[in-house]
């Protein structure tokens, strides 16, 4: 696991299952399925039929519970795992149900099955607790980059042709209807850095599978984007938040240097379109106005994007390195950001940089705690 300030990440390992030489076929539970097992003889039932009846629902529902999602875009097969082979998901829900998940696994009773569960990120710490307390587990706690460096090395190992690509055609707002997913040869990365845009931001710089260090980070972050859209727009998700923004037009909230210029300021380059002031406009009554709640949205992405790719811009050129790779859940379904990252790196490069980005974008943390097990 690896329980962010938003988000929890789980990544669990499923072996092939054969049932005289064929493939055993999945049963598929609802959620009505479970609550009727359970309230029924879960006192009398044993572990491994608990344990089957729940990674049955798991493996047959894309959304778990209110706020959970199996990834299964993600999922990889024919992974060779403890000298088995088999399937690794993926899955991720609020980190603020956490407590949800433990009474949920003590339900099931998880810890008749195992004791050990490897988990990153700050929440291990902070849920350690809580873990012993209700289901009785300890939790084998790693340190979250290190976790994030592994993750990033096995599933590109593993999945080298579509893991990493790059966006081409892409325009400087982000819309840009055109672009298209390119795949990027990141069989020999050294060295890079990598951007984790999760609920806040760190930046490392990666010379060598076990040389990397933390450069620098930003607490304007994913987590930044949706509290301000909470408070902007009145939106309650973060996938409301995405769609709202979709629709807005940020020009009418930020002030421009066509705002300022009355066309670009050549002396230095920037075009009219250029942000110069973010939210600047809504200094004027008659500008709030004019903008809608989308509007809003919109300009809090841009905002928040604009800046973490500045600041890996002037990370990687005084580390003097050229290729970027951007990871963590603020990507997720997230295009324009993604396409505005693109656009911006090239752009203020002259073409020298590369923003990368990454199919599994948030789950890498995940990944490295469960390559743990194996050390
Ligand atoms: P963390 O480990 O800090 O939780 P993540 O990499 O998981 O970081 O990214 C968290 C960010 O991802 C959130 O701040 C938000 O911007 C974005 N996000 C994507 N999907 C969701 C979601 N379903 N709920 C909340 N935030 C989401």
């Amino acid at each position: 696991m690896d329980i962010g300030g938003s988000l929890a990440k789980v990544v669990f390992f499923e072996p092939n299952s054969k049932a005289d030489g064929a493939e055993k076929k999945k049963r598929i539970v609802t959620k009505h399925d479970l609550t009727r097992n359970l309230s029924s003889d879960s006192d009398n039932s044993d572990a491994d039929d608990n344990f089957e009846m729940l990674a049955n629902y798991v493996l047959s529902n894309h959304y778990l519970g209110d706020n959970g999602i199996r990834d299964q875009r993600l999922e990889m097969h024919d992974q060779q795992f403890h000298g088995q082979s088999g399937t690794l998901h993926f899955i991720h829900f609020l980190t603020s149900r956490m407590d949800e998940c433990f009474e949920f696994a003590k339900t099931f009773r998880l810890p008749d099955l195992s004791d050990v569960v490897c988990a990153t990120g700050g929440g291990a710490y902070k849920y350690e607790g809580n873990c012993k307390e209700i289901l009785g587990m300890k939790l084998r706690k790693y340190d979250e980059l290190e976790c994030l460096i592994k993750g990033i090395h096995y599933i590109y190992a593993h999945n080298p042709l579509s893991e990493c690509y790059f966006w081409e055609g892409v325009t400087s707002d982000g819309s840009s209807p055109n672009a298209r997913k390119v795949p990027y040869d990141f069989g020999d990365p050294y060295p890079y850095i990598v951007v984790n845009f999760g609920s806040g931001v760190s930046i490392l710089a990666v010379q060598s599978p076990d040389e990397y260090y933390r450069v620098t980070g930003s607490s304007i972050g994913g987590g930044t984007f949706l509290g301000l859209c909470c408070l902007l727009t009145g939106c309650e998700t973060f996938e409301e938040a995405l769609r709202m923004a979709e629709n807005g037009d940020s020009t009418k909230v930020d002030k421009l240097v066509r705002d300022i210029y009355g066309g670009s300021y050549d002396k230095f380059n920037l075009p009219g379109s250029t942000v110069a002031a973010s939210f600047g406009h809504m200094m004027h009554e008659n500008k709030r106005k004019q903008m809608s709640k989308s509007d809003l949205a919109r300009a809090a992405l841009v905002t928040i994007t604009n800046n973490i790719g500045s600041i890996a811009m002037m990370t990687a050129h005084a580390q003097k390195i050229q290729r970027i790779v951007f990871v963590g859940n603020f990507l997720r379904t997230n295009d324009i950001a993604m396409k505005m990252l693109a656009h911006a790196l090239n752009y203020w490069s002259q073409g020298t940089m590369k923003a990368l980005f990454l199919e599994h974008e948030g789950y890498f943390g995940a990944v490295g705690a469960l390559l743990k097990l194996s050390d």
